[in-house]
């Protein structure tokens, strides 16, 4: 099989589990070596990647720090693995309404779901328009198009990060670097497992009937997007018949912003 990454290096925030996961496994498919990151447990996701034959490095970077986001890019330059692609997955979820909202998880959500892109692309670019080829992936999400209530910190994340993307896109539209976002809708990982956890428990449902609701709510297709298919539509991103997409905000919501 023509591998069409081979060569290629992707750096993806937030890649031991969940989406980030699934984007990494996608690309090393393709046959691009990986830089892994995020907390916990990463030797069973690290060993799966490598499983495929490529190349995979961890570094453990806070994305809600910049001085350890520009250590992780000074750790790529020393292990000979500049960055030529890079996916921006790291985040997380809080769920209060604005006047209750406590200040210290605002300051994280938009530091981790927002600024961390916004530090990683400016680290990332130089190397990209040295060899005038780069892909930049940033993973919004439905809300980045549309918003719920009690979201007030991710909802402006993802709206802000749609807005990067735009920018980035037409700083480098005559060069070889695209810059795209994903907008998923529901996706069955960790960040949703809880949500739908604390809806059965305030409800006093079942799981299954707490995912009916939540599906129900939101997404006319009632189904989840799978990691899987988010890691496929990164790998056709970065292909070349994706040369010209530039500055969308890909929505993979099962009919989510359509309504
Ligand atoms: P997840 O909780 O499974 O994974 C999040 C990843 O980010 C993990 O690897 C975690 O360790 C990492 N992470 C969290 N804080 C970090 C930090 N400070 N520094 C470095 N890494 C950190 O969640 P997921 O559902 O896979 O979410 C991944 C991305 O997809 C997020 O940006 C999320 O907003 C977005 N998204 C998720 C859904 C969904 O339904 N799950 C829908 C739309 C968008």
């Amino acid at each position: 099989m023509v591998q069409a990454l081979n060569g290629k290096t992707a750096l993806v925030t937030g890649s031991t589990s969940g989406i980030g996961l699934g984007i990494a496994l996608g690309l090393a498919k393709q046959g691009a070596n990986i830089i892994m990151n995020g907390f916990g447990d990463h030797l069973g996701a690290k060993a799966q990647i490598e499983n495929l034959g490529v190349k995979v490095l961890y570094h453990g970077a806070d994305m809600s720090k910049s001085q350890e986001i520009e250590d992780l890019f000074a750790y790529c330059d020393h292990q000979h693995a500049p960055v030529d692609i890079l996916v921006n997955n790291a985040g997380i979820q809080y769920v209060a309404n604005v006047e209750e909202f406590p200040v210290e998880r605002w300051d994280a959500i938009i530091a981790i779901n927002l600024s961390s892109a916004f530090h990683t692309s400016r680290l990332a670019l130089p190397h990209m328009k040295k060899q005038n080829w780069g892909r930049i992936i940033n993973i919004a999400s439905a809300h980045g198009l549309v918003a719920s209530a009690q979201k007030a910190a991710y909802v402006a994340a993802k709206h802000g990060i749609v807005g990067l993307t735009k920018v980035t896109a037409l700083e480098n539209a005559t060069s070889g670097i695209t810059c795209n976002a994903i907008c998923p809708g529901w996706v069955l990982t960790p960040l949703v497992q809880k949500q739908l956890d604390d809806k059965a428990k305030a409800l006093g449902i079942s799981n299954e009937k707490a995912t009916e609701l939540l599906l129900g709510e939101k997404e006319p297709s009632m189904q989840f997007t799978t990691p899987e298919e988010i890691g496929e539509l990164a790998v056709f991103l970065c292909s070349k018949p994706a040369n010209n997409v530039r500055g969308v905000a890909w929505a993979m919501d099962g009919g989510w912003t359509a309504q």
